[in-house]
């Protein structure tokens, strides 16, 4: 951990919340979507046994022939689990229900929280230049989820703008801080993004009021709106990028990206040079 040369040279953000339906996933699509229309290389990492982000990505179930399960448990070769999708310079490792049962032969693994690290550190995976790798975590705080803090170098938080948006919070950064205190004392928090965002509602805002507060500056400028056509946009297979350019929903992720490059940018150039 210590050797800076052993670092994959992309970025590794995990997008975690043990919440379900608070948009992860719709998260790690439409960011990774909007980082590669900025010409950036991303590789989405479903670590989800749902697979929303294969779906979401148009990677159809009959073709998710190998997939981060056989990444991680198998040591499948990287190339034959990657998949590119109709985005340019978006590439993912697809995921399947398969992925459920790595929870429990994780489990009598010795090195069963840094799985993933190890699958993702592979000279293979560093050859394909990705500049960010994001991994959409499942609704839970399980082996999985720990497998993703341990591979990352940071967590990117969506929290639904809802009531008891923030209670389950301290539970999640507990983990972070355990994972820090065991295999990865670098991960830091990249982001917290309020999602589903209605301006018209009084909650919405006393939650990102209440969430501005207690979390500062860990709290992105842009707000994902509550917007339809972001909801859409999966069931066609498509980032709703490419789905509804300039839709709200488009628009909000688009100016994600931007404050999640230029936060990396001193890296980024670092590693570029
Ligand atoms: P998670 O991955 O955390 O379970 P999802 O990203 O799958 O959450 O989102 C849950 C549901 O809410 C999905 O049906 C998704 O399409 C919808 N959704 C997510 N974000 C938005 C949004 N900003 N506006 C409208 N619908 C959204
Ligand atoms: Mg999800």
């Amino acid at each position: 951990m210590s050797d800076p040369t052993s670092l994959p040279r992309a970025r590794i953000i995990a997008i975690a919340n043990q919440k379900g339906g608070v948009g992860k996933t719709t998260t790690a699509i439409n960011l990774a979507a909007a980082l590669a229309e900025q010409g950036l290389k991303v590789l989405l990492v479903d670590l989800d046994p749902q697979g929303n982000a294969s779906t979401g990505v148009g990677i159809d179930p009959a073709d998710r022939d190998k997939t981060t399960y056989d990444l991680l448990i198998e040591g499948a070769d990287p190339a034959e689990v990657l998949h590119q999708t109709d985005v340019e310079g978006l590439l993912i490792f697809p995921a399947n229900a398969d992925l459920a049962s790595a929870d429990i032969q994780l489990v009598s693994n010795e090195k069963r929280s840094s799985m993933l690290r190890d699958a993702l550190r592979q000279p293979a995976i560093d050859a394909m230049d990705f500049d960010f790798i994001l991994i959409d975590c499942p609704p839970s705080l399980s082996l999985l989820t720990v497998n993703a803090m341990v591979a990352a170098d940071s967590v990117l938080v969506p929290l639904q703008s809802e009531f008891y948006a923030l209670e389950g919070l301290s539970q999640l950064m507990l983990t972070v801080r355990q994972v820090r205190q065991s295999v990865n004392p670098d991960l830091r928090i990249e982001g917290v993004v309020l999602t589903m965002y209605d301006g018209r509602n009084n909650l919405s805002s006393q939650v990102e009021a209440d969430a501005r507060a207690n979390l500062g500056e860990l709290v992105y400028k842009t707000v994902i709106p509550r917007n339809v056509r972001l909801s859409e946009a999966p069931s066609y297979g498509m980032p709703v990028l490419t789905y509804d350019s300039m839709s709200k929903g488009s628009m909000a992720y688009r100016a994600l990206a931007r404050e999640v490059i230029e936060q990396n940018k001193a890296r980024l150039k670092e590693l570029q040079e």
